[in-house]
């Protein structure tokens, strides 16, 4: 293995699912729904099957699912992209981050995300041979957020881009206007690309609104913005994602998609592209579900001892175990399956800085009100 890819190892999900696997636990650590997506979406799967959609589809991707896209992006956000030049298909969000990192970062220069931030990030920018400059996201009354002066403190002269990802796995945070205002000005100020990983755009509570960051001025034209249909769909299993963009910057990512993939499966774009059509409604109610799963999952853990950190968006919670007696997160999650018989995903792993973040472990909630029920019941025994 080369150099800059020794220490990544085992991704924490393949790890923790297979320890729920052999020993039998619930599994509240990969985040996965436990249901499908909407019946119609699946279904338009297999006819595109059967029709025979099944050679290679375009390159940027079957134009159903672009203009798809961009329909959605103007419909909920405003934002014009042009189907052919500015919105690109990939194999998921996670290709979507890599080629973007891989297309946009030359060796040795700087990448800002938010800690904790989701594995592949770190992976990515190593990939690219760019360096990561972490910005720590703490818990204030409850909501984890950044302090503004951290932020600029980590932008320096080879500072090429930051990610940015909100809602926010694992921390739940949907990040404000005042918060993304903060982002905006540093990347106007300082030239830098968003690159922006909205996945969980539509899984937001309580009311909270995601605001993406190309909606505010004279961010279109320095955003990378990318989504893609797994969390919306309950369809994680699908890897369909999309880029859009300014047609330099989507030019460029897509030299590098090419020769990572070429292209993506086709089935699972016309699907997306009725599901972006026709499902929102669906979607609607699925968004209400997660909320009442969300308060079911954080009530539960905080009668269980935990210390709970409610989300406004995403389906994770987050929890500090300190107030169990426990203090190192990826000791506990090794050990909860013999102690509980549940499976969890310790933050630390997060981290770029794994101390800052020993005490936090990750709940999933995006699972029947029956196997949250149980989760519960068993892990009340740790207290
Ligand atoms: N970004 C974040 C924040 C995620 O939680 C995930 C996990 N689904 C991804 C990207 C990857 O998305 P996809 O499965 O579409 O590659
Ligand atoms: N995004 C999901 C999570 O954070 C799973 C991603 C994966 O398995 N790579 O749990």
């Amino acid at each position: 293995l080369v150099a800059r890819m020794r220490g990544f190892g085992t991704t924490i999900f393949a790890e923790m699912s297979a320890l729920a696997v052999r020993t039998g636990s619930i599994n509240l650590g990969q985040g996965f729904p436990d249901t499908d997506g909407p019946a119609a979406m699946l279904e338009r799967a297999v006819s595109a099957i059967r029709d025979g959609r099944n050679q290679y589809p375009p390159g940027p991707g079957v134009p159903e699912l672009r203009q798809a896209v961009a329909e959605h992006r103007k419909a909920h956000y405003g934002l014009d992209y042009d189907p052919d030049g500015e919105v690109l298909v990939t194999v998921g969000a996670t290709e979507a981050i890599a080629a973007t990192i891989l297309a946009l970062c030359e060796p040795g220069d700087e990448v800002i995300a938010f800690e904790p931030y989701y594995d592949s990030y770190a992976a990515s920018v190593a990939l690219s041979g760019a360096v990561l400059r972490p910005v720590t996201l703490r818990p204030v009354g409850g909501r984890f957020t950044f302090d503004p002066a951290e932020l600029r403190a980590a932008a320096g002269p080879r500072t090429r881009a930051i990610l940015v990802n909100s809602p926010h796995n694992p921390t739940g945070t949907v990040f404000t206007r005042t918060e993304l205002e903060e982002i905006a000005t540093l990347c106007r100020e300082r030239d830098l690309v968003a690159v922006t990983d909205e996945v969980y755009e539509h899984l937001t509570f309580d009311g909270v609104e995601h605001v993406p960051l190309a909606t505010l001025p004279g961010m279109r034209e320095r955003t990378v913005m990318i989504s893609s249909a797994g969390k919306t769909f309950s369809v994680t299993g699908w890897k369909t994602g999309w880029v859009c963009g300014p047609p330099g910057f989507v030019r460029a990512v897509q030299t590098v998609k090419q020769f990572l993939t070429f292209t993506a499966a086709a089935p699972w774009q016309l699907a997306a592209a009725h599901g972006l059509r026709h499902e929102l409604d669906w979607v609607s109610a699925l968004r209400a579900d997660l909320e009442a799963k969300r308060d079911r999952l954080t009530a539960g853990l905080a009668a269980a001892g935990f210390e709970v950190h409610r989300p406004e968006g995403t389906y994770f919670v987050q929890t500090d175990i300190r107030p169990l007696g426990f203090a190192d997160g990826l000791a506990l999650t090794r050990e909860l399956p013999s102690l509980a018989g549940v499976v969890a995903i310790p933050t630390q792993v997060f981290y770029a800085r794994p101390e800052r973040g020993s005490h936090f472990v990750r709940f999933a909630f995006c699972k029947k009100d029956e196997v949250i029920d149980e989760a519960v019941r068993r892990l009340t025994r740790l207290g």
